[in-house]
């Protein structure tokens, strides 16, 4: 049988396909030389599967979408107090190529501009080998060696007029010490590193599973990192129209000129478009419609209400415990987070009276428990044996390892109910 999602997939694209409102970007004169009818999509999940619809293999030049990942490997390398420093975290309202800094600090306003992009770059190591280190850092997120587009290069380099008047603006307020020619001409490089519509799917795949490439594996940077870029993306990716942006489509996104869109929604999946002709906004015009289609379709807006806490508790009963006398049995499932286990505590607070000495948290349909979920289920496992009773967790899949609650309390672990009880 083959997989119902790239038939789904390939419906999107002939839905969007007659579209042919737009331009090609082009300020930039290579761009403005490409084929506008080029259209692709691919959709990679964190655990790596890639599905894809349309001309995913064609070659473009990244353009802006490198700049969450180059302040991505900025933060991972310099630490976030540091950017911060230099480039803000506030939407601008303003277009990409906007000439405009923080009053007093001279900070740009955020990463996603040209301004703090620019800024960005110069904090992706030291002159004489930051380029590789960019190329090295995009090549780990997309899983395979990328090179450059030199013509777009070149062809860029000697146009991009704005850029160098923003790097002067910058260099006269000092957030730049290096000379502004130079770091637009490295800024520039960066935008010329060449990807597919894959590659770029999977380096937004990478981001949605917390910096981890979904199929080499490597981790190319830490959570904490992709937390913060995929805040910026969302309240800065698009521009002047993240607003309407995260309020129809609500994915973290960036876009750039030469037609590519990607989104990462975190934990579910990466997602990149191709089509070269722009909105007004410098945005692909089919990449969006795709998207919103997508967003709506497949329910990936990331304010759609999450799994009811309430779903953590599946059922509650009561066993005969091997050694005599009633266990009452929690069944949990899903994946537990602060408002699963605030649940779970309450129900045990509002039954402290009734519940029997034994205990038994029957974790075998939980798949996940985050750090806090953790330490609350310790801490009242911990509180439930200072006052008497025992407690046993059923944890076949150890998806709360090492369960130690402090003060010698450590459950005991089995791998059943079945071990616990006795059939009555
Ligand atoms: N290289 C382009 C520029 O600096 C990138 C802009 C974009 O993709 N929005 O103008």
């Amino acid at each position: 049988m083959r997989s119902p999602i790239p038939d789904y997939l390939a419906d999107v694209m002939t839905a969007c396909a007659p579209d042919e409102g737009g331009q090609v970007a082009d300020y930039i004169p290579e761009l403005a030389a490409v084929d506008p009818d080029q259209f692709a999509l691919c959709l990679t999940t964190v655990d790596g599967a890639i599905h894809e619809a349309g001309d995913s293999g064609a070659h473009f030049t990244i353009q802006s979408i490198s700049k969450p990942f180059v302040y991505a490997l900025a933060i991972q390398e310099l630490g976030l107090d540091a950017v911060l420093a230099k480039v803000d975290v506030e939407p601008s309202g303003e277009a990409f190529n906007e000439l405009s800094l923080e009053e007093g600090s001279g900070r740009p306003l955020n990463p996603m501009i040209n301004a703090g992009a620019i800024v960005t770059h110069t904090l992706a190591g030291p002159p004489a080998d930051r380029f590789d280190r960019v190329l090295a850092g995009l090549s780990a997120f997309a899983g395979r060696p990328l090179d450059v587009d030199e013509s777009v290069y070149a062809s860029e380099a000697a146009t991009a007029f704005r850029n160098y008047a923003i790097a002067n603006m910058l260099r006269g307020h000092g957030t730049i010490t290096e000379d502004p020619a130079a770091v637009v001409h490295g800024y520039t490089r960066q935008c010329a590193i060449r990807v597919t519509t894959k590659d770029m799917a999977l380096m937004a795949a990478t981001l949605a599973n917390g910096g981890v490439h979904p199929i080499t594996e490597e981790e190319v940077v830490d959570d904490a990192v992709v937390r913060q870029v995929l805040s910026v993306m969302t309240t800065c990716g698009m521009y002047d129209a993240a607003g309407d942006w995260l309020t129809t489509v609500g994915i973290p996104a960036k876009s750039g000129v030469s037609g590519g869109l990607i989104g990462a929604l975190p934990g579910q999946v990466g997602i990149a478009a191709f089509s070269p002709r722009l909105d007004e906004h410098g945005h692909s015009v089919r990449g969006e419609d795709v998207f919103r289609r997508l967003s709506r379709d497949m329910e990936l807006h990331m304010m759609n209400a999450a799994q009811p806490a309430r779903a953590t508790i599946r059922r509650t009963h009561t066993v005969r415990h091997a050694e005599g006398g009633d266990a009452r049995v929690y069944a949990l499932h899903g994946s537990i987070q602060f408002a699963g286990a605030e649940r779970l505590l309450r129900d045990l607070v509002s039954r402290a009276d009734e519940l029997p000495t034994e205990l038994v948290f029957d974790l075998s349909d939980v798949h996940a428990i985050n750090a806090t979920a953790r330490r609350m289920i310790l801490e009242v496992i911990r509180r439930l044996t200072l006052e008497g009773h025992h407690v046993t967790l059923v944890d076949p899949g150890a998806t709360l390892p090492e369960p130690d609650s402090g003060s010698g309390v450590r459950p005991d672990v089995v791998g059943s109910v079945g071990e616990v009880s006795r059939t009555a």
